[in-house]
């Protein structure tokens, strides 16, 4: 059940700036404002924004503020809320929170205010979600993504593929509770035939959680190959800064080493990784094992090679799309470059002279795009919504393989499968589910 108390948060960060909001809510939120402005209730109207003192418990003068009320169930929250624009001052903020407690009020929890509105159902646990996703997204294409969602867009997606399973539901309890059989086959023609339309909505969903991430969060590059390559020259080549030590010691990159840049309005993470190669050293052992795990974690792979003694090429995880690059084409002869062709090599290049650098940038782009197929409408957006589909499609996929119609079991898991949407959608999700999801916000949403 939503709180009774009246808590307080900071909204915007904490730090000098022209104004600041601190936001109230609860149901002792406009009488709290009347008694810091001196102003009766009733002088506050919902929606309507003032310009007043506000002044402490012993009637110093605190700042002078915009404040805005909104009466519930129309707010935020969906209970009383008061919204304080102070001046953007650390000091002022400091004292505003100090009558606010003094006055019997508490700070809010991490996403009190966006949680107690899915507790009053102004809002469902997708859209919940699709607040954090939307204050948190790197880039616009991510922000677009979380106000659909938040919009409503992917939760009427989900009641629509809810509904539809309840309708086929329907469809089996009608046989249950009739005698005759006569209907028996044309109700499995039908049942199958939309758990078919479920099983492939569902699926579909499903791949768009990683396109979601990759458009929120841009695409990890990472760059491998043996030590001396030019790995550090091509990432500095890329991001167009020095910002890996290239030398021509070999291990001299360790740690792994990462920038943002942006590729035809796309947002992408180059990575630089230490050398591949056998080693007793310690610290290159450890750079080693991390250049794997990012060569696990990347969506792709820029493989490089020094032309000048061509070594086996490292293997990459299958999955994975990778570029094959060979580097130092400088030091090449024509001669050499056409016998050291080699038609797995996808790009010859200089990452000392930047030769061939755009051809690269060609081929990261097409993989850019090659990822974020297919585009679709709705983009699911947390880990714990791909879970839950996951698990109704994996149900629903053996059930529909069944070799025999039987009524009772049919219905046993459609039923299943219509619960988890509401526990997708939160209307029966366990506290510690939604512990966990509101628990990542930060104070103040
Ligand atoms: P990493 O160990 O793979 O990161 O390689 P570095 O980027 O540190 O480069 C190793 C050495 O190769 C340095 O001396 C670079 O100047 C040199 N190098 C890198 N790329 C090229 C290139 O395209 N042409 C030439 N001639 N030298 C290069």
């Amino acid at each position: 059940m939503p709180t009774k108390e009246t808590y307080y948060a900071l909204s915007t960060p904490m730090g000098v700036s022209a104004t600041a909001t601190i936001r109230i809510s609860g149901p002792k939120a406009i009488d709290i404002i009347s008694k810091m402005t001196n102003k009766p209730v009733v002088y506050f109207k919902h929606g309507v924004s003032k310009v007043l003192s506000i002044f402490n418990v012993n009637n110093n003068l605190v700042d002078k503020v915009v404040v805005v009320c909104f009466e519930g169930p129309n707010s935020y929250t969906g209970e009383n809320m008061v919204e304080i624009h102070s001046h953007g001052n650390p000091i002022i903020v400091k004292n505003v929170f100090r009558c606010l407690s003094a006055l019997g009020l508490r700070l809010a929890n991490p996403g009190e205010f966006t949680k107690t509105a899915y507790l009053n159902k102004k809002i469902d646990l997708v859209q919940a979600e699709s607040v954090f996703n939307l204050i948190n997204s790197q880039t616009s294409g991510g922000v677009d993504i979380s106000l659909n969602n938040l919009r409503g867009s992917l939760s009427n997606k989900l009641s629509l593929i809810q509904k539809s399973l309840i309708y086929t539901l329907s469809l089996i309890e009608y046989e249950l509770d009739i005698t005759e059989t006569d209907n028996l086959k044309n109700t499995q023609t039908q049942v199958l035939s939309s758990l078919t339309e479920t099983l492939e909505s569902t699926k579909k969903l499903i791949k768009t959680h990683s396109t979601a991430r990759i458009i929120s969060e841009g695409l990890r590059v990472v760059i491998i190959g043996r030590p001396n390559v030019g790995k550090s020259t091509l990432f500095n080549a890329l991001l167009q800064y020095d910002r890996s030590i290239v030398t021509s010691d070999p291990g001299t990159t360790r740690d792994v080493i990462e920038a943002q840049r942006n590729i035809s309005g796309f947002s992408i993470v180059v990575v630089d990784t230490a050398g591949m190669r056998q080693t007793k050293n310690k610290a290159e052992v450890a750079g080693v094992k991390k250049t794997k795990s990012e060569m696990n974690s990347a969506d792709i792979i820029i493989s490089m090679v020094d032309s000048t003694h061509a070594k086996a090429v490292i293997n990459t995880p299958k999955t994975t799309p990778t570029i094959l690059v060979y580097n130092k084409k400088d030091l090449l002869s024509e001669d050499q470059i056409n016998t050291n062709f080699n038609n797995n090599i996808d790009v010859y290049i200089s990452a000392k002279t930047k030769e061939g650098i755009k051809d690269l940038l060609g081929l990261i782009e097409k993989n850019i795009e090659l990822s974020l197929q297919p585009r679709e409408a709705f983009y699911i957006t947390s880990k714990r919504q791909e879970d839950i589909l996951m698990s109704i499609n994996k149900s629903l996929t053996k059930l529909s393989k069944r070799s025999f119609f039987e009524l009772e079991i049919f219905a046993f898991e459609i039923k299943r499968a219509i619960d988890q949407f509401d526990w997708l959608l939160g209307k029966t999700t366990p506290d510690e589910v939604l512990d966990s999801v509101f628990s990542r916000f930060c104070v103040g949403k």
